[in-house]
């Protein structure tokens, strides 16, 4: 069992806003999440970003930046992947628009960091002025058919583009031994107020946030997950959070026929795991894994990212933390975000009982009566507004051309 978490104190905080990066597609849960469900063989992938405000040195800085807009100049690589795996893809805007809308100009932006390289956390990058720097995590720099990007490299996933006079910041964990939970952190400030932490396994360099929200001696905090998993099953319920008997009221969407009091075990009669040797009580063992197998999972290395959301438990069960997944489709749905509210912050999101919006709501998108949870949230891929029927087809021929293959 987890150690109760002992937070570094400071009276400093950050301001947070939840962006809905307006970025929505359709993934195979295959690769995302494990034991295979029929019923749930699709996952609408929504993409949340998070501006965060350092009042006393006035920086802001952009915790992941979405799919950009144009996902079509992404380089070859990502095209080929675009046109063989996902099924629908839909963006609105770039997360630099919805900034400008909302009075914030890119250069007010001194930092974009990266949860990680991919595509859907990256936007368009390069769009930011070159005093933006750019923080990544460790093993980045070094990793393979990354850099100096795309097309310098054919295969990079990322454009060399983007680091042209730009300072490239690694984080460095191994600088400091600073704790927080099980995982190594960095005080990004130097004053307590954000921190990023190693939360490997998804990919070289995956890093989270966590933002402190309010001060000592009522200390609260947001976990910005990033893609340390991909949906909150993996990590709930747990020995700590317990499935709540009944299902609280509020959770359960009412168009789906769920009873009025809807007792636990209409979720935990169908856990995922049931058959599985190391189950436990199904109330309290998590619904999903990280999937392990070689040729379809999105981890890199399932064991260690099984490991990093195992400790993520401890942040998740503690009542001063609200962890924010990056593609938790509940956030931009039920919080308020940049683009609907956008002087409203999380930062009272404890008071405001936000956590109690977005814990369990993931099971409606669970299969429900032999049917699947949820509809696909996009059908194909669009382009500037329209339905792009061609797309598959444009994008593998652009892709496999520059690639040469
Ligand atoms: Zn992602």
């Amino acid at each position: 069992m987890a150690c109760q978490i002992q937070f570094p104190r400071s009276i400093s905080t950050v301001r947070v806003r939840l962006i809905d990066t307006t970025g929505v597609m359709v993934s195979r849960s295959k690769p995302l999440i494990q034991p295979e469900e029929p019923m749930l063989e699709y996952l609408n992938i929504y993409v949340a970003a998070f501006l965060v405000e350092h009042k006393p040195s006035g920086k802001k800085i952009m915790f992941d930046l979405g799919i950009r807009k144009d996902y079509w100049n992404y380089p070859a690589i990502l095209q080929k992947r675009l046109s063989e795996v996902i099924p629908a893809l839909r963006v609105e805007k770039d997360v630099t628009e919805i900034l400008k809308e909302n009075g914030i100009q890119l250069d007010e932006i001194s930092t974009v960091v990266w949860s990680h390289y991919h595509w859907d956390h990256i936007g368009n990058t390069a769009a930011f002025p070159s005093t933006t720097e750019l923080v990544v995590g460790p093993g980045f720099k070094l990793a393979p058919n990354i850099l100096p990007g795309y097309p310098l490299d054919p295969h990079s996933p990322v454009e060399a583009q983007i680091f042209a006079n730009r300072t490239l910041r690694e984080v460095d964990f191994a600088s400091t031994d600073l704790h927080i939970g099980d995982y190594p952190a960095h005080d990004f400030f130097g004053d307590g107020s954000f921190y990023l932490l190693d939360t490997p396994g998804h990919c070289i360099g995956h890093i989270c946030g966590l933002a402190r929200t309010t001060a000592d001696p009522e200390s609260s905090f947001l976990l910005l997950g990033g893609d340390i998993c991909h949906f909150p099953g993996v990590f709930r319920p747990s020995q700590q959070m317990p499935l709540p008997d009944p299902i609280p009221r509020g959770v359960l969407d009412p168009a789906k026929n769920f009873p009025l009091l809807c007792p636990c075990t209409l979720f935990t009669d169908n856990h995922p795991r049931r058959f599985m040797a190391s189950f436990g009580d199904e109330r309290r063992t998590p619904f999903f894994l990280i999937p392990t197998d070689a040729n379809s999972s999105a981890y890199i290395d399932p064991k260690t990212a099984q490991g990093s959301v195992e400790s993520l438990i401890a942040f998740d069960s503690h009542p001063d933390v609200m962890v924010c997944l990056a593609h938790d489709e509940d956030l931009v749905k039920k919080l308020p975000t940049l683009n609907n509210s956008p002087d409203n912050d999380l930062n009272s999101w404890k008071q405001r009982g936000l956590k109690d919006k977005i814990t369990w709501t993931w099971l409606n998108h669970l299969p429900h009566n032999g049917q699947a949870g949820e509809n696909f949230a996009v059908e194909g891929f669009w382009r500037d507004g329209q339905h792009w029927p061609s797309a598959k087809d444009e994008l593998g021929v652009k892709g496999r051309e520059a690639l040469g293959a």
